[in-house]
Order: structure tokens, then sequence, then C-alpha cells
């Protein structure tokens, strides 16, 4: 079986339909939160999404899509950028968000948004913060998302620590021996300094790992912010990808 692993689409068809373009053929996408928020194609993704065997959690921009959120919680341009969407979404995407689960396991496999301890919330940034999760979960790999940024954080269990490397894109490599956190990276506003659309390929037959980048015209989907009247600061970043 082939997956593809995408997180943090943010409403960026653009970039979402580049990543549909540049990845081999899979068998399931599994799509770990924040569908929406930020971009200014919400319901267009959560309906492109569909068209596809998937497996799909909720973010906390879905959330606060939703209104399950207490806006206060979020920066001035991401509260702005909630409210616009929460005035666009159809019902039935209110209602395919509304259904998804925060974190779950599949095919062996622990997903969650954020962080196994934490799935909505916590940013799982640095080696300590993976270390502390490592008992949050049972299966021998995580995936998680939320931070828009691709890393491999794996435990070292006799040292009781983590070690994190930074994805060589395109390049696979195994899985699965030692326990690990991966982030896929974020398709639709990375925060790595690439502004690639950031995803991953995951190959359960040969238990491979392959983190991938592909360009997209980022400025249609700035142009579509501006013409939806998005805060300029969401629109700029998206080409420097911080
Ligand atoms: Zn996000």
């Amino acid at each position: 079986m082939h997956y593809l692993i995408i997180s943090d689409v943010h409403a960026n068809l653009v970039a979402l339909e580049a990543v549909l373009a540049d990845a081999p053929s899979f068998d399931q996408i599994w799509c770990l939160g924040d569908l929406v928020g930020y971009g200014p194609n919400p319901n267009e993704c959560v309906e492109r999404i569909q068209d596809f065997d998937h497996v799909s959690l909720a973010g906390n921009h879905d959330w606060a899509a939703l209104g399950k959120l207490d806006l206060r919680s979020f920066n001035t341009d991401a509260r702005t950028a909630n409210l616009w969407t929460q005035s666009e979404l159809k019902p039935s995407v209110r209602e395919y968000l509304q259904q998804l689960p925060t974190h779950r396991e599949v095919d062996g496999f622990y997903v969650a948004h954020a962080s196994p301890r934490e799935p909505v919330w916590e940013y799982v940034l640095d080696a300590n913060m993976a270390y502390l999760n490592f008992p949050h979960f049972s299966t021998t790999v995580c995936l998680v998302g939320h931070t828009h940024v691709p890393i491999i954080f794996e435990l070292d269990e006799e040292r009781q620590r983590c070690e994190t490397s930074v994805p060589p894109f395109s390049e696979s490599r195994l899985i699965g021996e030692r326990r690990a956190i991966i982030n896929p990276g974020s398709v639709g506003q990375p925060r790595d300094g690439d502004p690639r659309a950031s995803y991953a390929l995951l190959d359960l037959d040969g238990m491979t790992w392959d983190h991938r980048r592909v360009t997209y015209p980022i400025e249609i989907t700035q142009e579509r912010m501006r013409a939806r009247g998005l805060p300029p600061r969401l629109i700029d970043r998206l080409e420097m990808g911080r």
C-alpha cells in the first residue's frame, strides 16, 4: 500500500493540486489536519480531498472554523482569516469537518494533528518536546503536522533522548526500526524557509518514507487571498516559506 501523507493544506487549493499532480500513484491519502484556515479556498480543498479514498484529522484551524475553539487564542491575522473562513464554509463542508477525529490509529500508525499528548494544540518543534511525547502512543511510528516544518524525531531508548533529522527530499528512507515521530511539513503554508509545498510518501510494503517538495504558482494563491481581503502578512509569508 502506498500512501500520500499531507498536512496543513490551509485552504491553498493551488498548492494541493500541485502535490496531487506531483505524487506518484497512491492508494490512499492521510491528511493530518488543518485543511482550512489562512487560505482562499476552504470549500474547494475539503471537496477535493473527498475525491479520494482518505483518512482525515481535525486541526486547530478546522475546529476554530467550526466555532469549537476560542479565537482569542489566535493572533490577529489568524483570527481575521478564520472569521472569513467561518463565513465562507458551505453546510456540507462544515458537516465533513465536524465529524473528523483529532487523532487515531490507522494501519499500525498513530496519527494526530499536533502531538500524541495534545492532539490539537502542542507544537512538536524540538527533540525535547518529541521525547516527552513517546509515552503517549504505543505504535512504532507517529505522524503529526501542525508545526508546518518537515522533520523526523527518532527515539534513542538507551540514551533516553531523541535524534532530529531534517529530511533530504525525494530520498527514501527506511522507517519502523526505531520509534519515530515524523512530520510531512505543510502543503499550503510551509514554515521552514522553503516556500515549496511539502508532503510525503509512505510505502507500507517496503516501509519507506519519502519527504518531497513541489513548486506551485504561489502568486495565484496570493491573488485569490488579496481578492478576498485576507491579511497582507499571510499573503506575503507564502513566498518566504515562513
Ligand atoms: Zn496548521
